[in-house]
């Protein structure tokens, strides 16, 4: 199947990058926010960063300028009723996306294929609430976007191989790499990666370390490119959050318990670079430890 318009639901982070990528490799891209601020923000952010693959060589001009009038923005999702591909990007709670593809299933076209970024949630369990699970996948991009390689690609139980080879072939052509993952919580990368940010944050609470010698630790002792915790906030502490719990639900083992602190920081509204505050303060020139 033939892919040549995409919605992309939640204009944050990921639906910015993942709009980016999108329009670059020459593909049509309606972006759905509930917020015009993150709309109007979305757009900057991609234009800025597009900028700088210009400035660097990587992109030229006139491929930018192409780029940038491929990209669509809509408060409304019955806007996306003609894309071929819908990919849900919006915050990581399942109330929210259920609500999402409920609203949206109306407005589909009966061959467009719907996929979640979702870190954590069932594949599975979205899907069976549509009109075409067969046709429902994880479509799960790393962050930041436009940098990293991988996507992984997470079939549901019911997901079909027409659908899963479309989609492999729209990652070829994004030039990024897949890699398959069966449907458990929080799929492969997630999975490893999340109970190690915890561990960290456990090892902050306990007083093993501070946010600083963390860090520090795992980047000179492991040849981590970044500490956890600086992970931590660029990925967003209520994501992080949201994902140990999908964990700890899902498979039933107190191994993946949340780190009280990460609950306590979620809570202050400290979700790292997004809010300006997570383990580190970003309000100033330089960010600083909060612990
Ligand atoms: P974010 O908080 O930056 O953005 C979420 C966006 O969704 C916001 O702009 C919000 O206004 C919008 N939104 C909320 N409800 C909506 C609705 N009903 N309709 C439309 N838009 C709505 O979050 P993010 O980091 O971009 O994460 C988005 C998704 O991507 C989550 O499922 C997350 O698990 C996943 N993900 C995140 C990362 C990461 O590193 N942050 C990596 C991979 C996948």
């Amino acid at each position: 199947m033939e892919i040549h318009k995409v919605g992309v639901v939640g204009a944050g982070q990921m639906g910015n990058g993942i709009a980016h990528v999108f329009a670059l490799a020459g593909f049509h891209v309606v972006m759905n926010d509930i917020s015009a601020d993150s709309l109007t923000k979305a757009i900057t952010t991609i234009d800025r960063n597009i900028e700088r693959q210009v400035s660097r060589g990587k992109v030229t001009a006139e491929d930018k300028a192409a780029a940038m009038a491929r990209i669509s923005t809509t408060l409304s999702l019955s806007e996306l009723g003609t894309t071929d591909l819908i990919i849900e990007a919006a915050t990581e709670k399942e109330s929210v996306k259920q609500r999402i593809f409920d609203d949206l299933l109306p407005h589909l076209l009966p061959h467009t294929i719907l996929t979640s970024n979702t870190s954590s949630i069932s594949i599975t369990r979205l899907a069976s609430r549509t009109d075409r699970p067969e046709k429902f996948m994880g479509f799960h991009f790393m962050n930041p976007v436009p940098v990293m390689q991988l996507v992984e690609l997470i079939r549901g139980i019911a997901t079909d191989q027409e659908t899963y080879s479309t989609l492999h072939g729209v990652v070829q052509k994004l030039g990024k790499t897949a890699a398959s993952a069966e449907d458990f919580p929080a799929f492969i990368v997630n999975r490893i990666l999340m109970p190690m940010i915890n561990e960290a944050v456990y090892t902050l609470y306990e007083g093993v370390g501070s946010v600083k010698s963390i860090d520090e630790s795992l980047k000179l002792g492991a040849n981590h490119p970044m500490g956890p915790l600086e992970l931590a906030d660029f990925i967003g502490l209520d994501t992080c959050l949201a994902i140990m719990n999908v964990l700890h639900d899902g498979l039933a083992d107190t191994k993946y318990r949340p780190c009280p602190l990460l609950t306590k920081y979620v809570e202050a509204g400290w979700l790292g670079r997004k809010t300006q505050r997570g383990f580190y303060d970003y309000r100033g020139e330089t960010p600083v430890p909060t612990r």
